[in-house]
């Protein structure tokens, strides 16, 4: 886990109040010796990379810090094209407290900060309550996301935690000169990326929309003899910035375009003597019929759009 780390340097000078919240986020690999037989793809593996990060505030912050990591994080999904979540919050068992730590206002007070923060963002009482599930030291929200086959996905996880703080001897100064213990809040937003990256193939089949597609784009001249043509029209989309290839391979029209298809590249120009002269090219959208006759400048201003739109193809 990568927590200690940012409690070393927390800890590396004395902290005020007036510093606080202290947001630190990494990149950080984690390592897990799973059981050779439930490895699975990229879904479940022994190292992954995890966008982690810690919030250190005060208890008076933490409502408010819940409410922004959340947003945050419908944010992100979103972005990515999952509607579908499922909010689970996970909770201390009040029978049996032995399995946890920290005291009762402390859990009550996240408790009840999680339930706003899930209200401020539209999920009030809309949540799976899991009574027990919490970890030892914090109630936690998980986050599921159903991708397009309606199969559920854990990703995004955020955790308050008692322990750590105390553990640690983390102390800031108050207002009223005291020494006082923060709260820490752990998230992780797409949680391991292996894992997202295999969720998120699953949900879009391959065909990522423009943005985050490898290649954006595939020229296909017809024959040797928009060839030259074909190779500035390259070069000009890779200086505006976009990510294009060039198949000018002696094969058939239909079998280069029929390809970039299969590779669910998002747009395929096709250059013949008509676009050479009218110095245009035709372009074929992922998953439409109709194809359209433009000039490079207006190419270019639709696929930064598409780019700049995030928008889901
Ligand atoms: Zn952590």
């Amino acid at each position: 886990m990568n927590c200690p780390f940012h409690v070393k340097l927390y800890q590396h000078q004395p902290r005020s109040y007036k510093e606080l919240p202290i947001r630190w986020t990494e990149m950080g690999t984690v390592y897990r010796y799973e059981k050779s037989g439930v490895l699975h793809g990229l879904t479940r593996v022994r190292g992954f990379t995890q966008d982690d990060a810690h919030i250190i505030c005060t208890p008076e912050q933490l409502e408010a810090e819940l409410v922004e990591t959340l947003d945050l994080t419908l944010y992100i999904l979103q972005t990515f094209g999952f509607e579908d979540f499922e909010m689970n919050l996970s909770i201390r068992d009040p029978e049996d407290k032995s399995k946890f730590i920290g005291s009762d206002s402390d859990w009550q007070q996240a408790e009840a900060a999680l339930k706003t923060a899930m209200a401020k963002v539209g999920y009030k009482d809309k949540f799976v309550l899991d009574v027990g599930g919490a970890v030892f030291y914090g109630p936690k929200i998980d986050v599921k996301v159903a991708d397009s086959l309606g199969r559920m996905w854990q990703l995004s996880t955020i955790q308050v935690d008692f322990n750590l703080p105390g553990r640690f001897k983390m102390t800031y100064v108050g207002q009223d000169g005291q020494k006082h213990e923060p709260f820490m809040i752990h998230r992780a937003l797409l949680g391991s990326l292996e894992r997202f990256m295999g969720v998120y193939i699953e949900h879009t089949a391959g065909a990522f929309p423009v943005w985050l597609a490898p290649v954006q784009l595939v020229v296909v001249p017809i024959s040797q003899d928009q060839r030259q043509y074909g190779q500035a029209v390259v070069k000009e989309l890779k200086t505006a910035g976009l990510r294009v290839e060039l198949d000018d391979r002696a094969l058939s029209m239909q079998k280069r375009i029929r390809e970039a298809e299969l590779q669910k590249v998002p747009y395929v120009v096709v250059l013949g003597d008509k676009e050479v002269q009218a110095k245009k090219v035709n372009l074929r959208t992922r998953g439409q019929q109709q194809t359209q006759l433009l000039n490079l400048k207006a190419l270019i201003a639709k696929i930064k759009q598409a780019v700049e739109e995030k928008i889901q193809q």
